[in-house]
């Protein structure tokens, strides 16, 4: 198994374009980072879980393309250029732009800080790939701005999901060498672990809060 791709049409709710793009249709990974990175067996499939339109660039997930979030709160090509423009986006590498684009325009829609932490997210990911510490550093400080919004404001989608959260902003403060808010946030996981089933995340941050005490990044 390795990833598959599907090539799918899009009309562009912006520009009203039509066109085509490749789709991730499923991938596999054997192990994961300690920020949940997957080590994707195969092409690498973070490229493609967003869809961009050739003409404006807007940049959402494919489902975003027809869903009715998008007309209650309308993005505008003003909007996509003002954010391309900015002087962060324009550092980042290509792949990693996209995903910083598309969490933009969640937060200019008012998402759920969840999503909008997990494209952030997925954004540093890339720049790990590339290389590029600064950019990283750049999107962990928002991805752990927003999944730390998610977990006080509850908007996890999935309540079992709650530890896994709080695990990963402590993991993504321990990662920008914040050793006391890492501290803090590992050490809440064990309230929240409810069942034996969530016990890995529990031993994943005694592991990683040990490691936030006794050795440099
Ligand atoms: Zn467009």
């Amino acid at each position: 198994m390795s990833t598959r791709f599907q090539e799918k049409s899009f009309h562009c709710p912006v520009c009203a374009r039509d066109f085509r793009a490749l789709i991730v249709e499923s991938v596999s990974h054997q192990g994961q980072d300690s920020d949940f990175y997957p080590h994707y067996i195969g092409e690498d499939p973070l490229p493609y879980f967003l869809v961009q339109c050739p003409d404006c660039q807007y940049c959402a997930y494919p489902d975003d393309f027809t869903s009715s979030e998008f007309s209650q709160r309308p993005i505008t090509q003003a909007m996509i250029r003002s954010i391309l423009g900015q002087p962060l986006a324009r550092k980042l590498p290509r792949h990693a732009q996209r995903y910083y684009l598309a969490a933009k325009l969640y937060e200019a829609q008012k998402r759920n800080p969840y999503y909008i932490g997990n494209l952030y997210l997925r954004g540093s990911w890339v720049c790990r790939q590339e290389e590029d510490r600064k950019a990283e550093i750049e999107l962990q400080q928002l991805a752990v701005k927003f999944l730390r919004q998610s977990v006080e404001m509850s908007t996890v989608v999935n309540p079992d999901n709650l530890p896994v959260v709080t695990y990963l902003v402590g993991e993504l403060y321990r990662r920008l060498e914040d050793k006391a808010l890492a501290r803090e946030w590992f050490g809440s996981v064990e309230e929240l672990v409810a069942d034996t089933e969530q016990q890995w995340v529990l031993e994943l941050a005694k592991k990683q809060a040990e490691l936030n005490e006794y050795f440099l990044n």
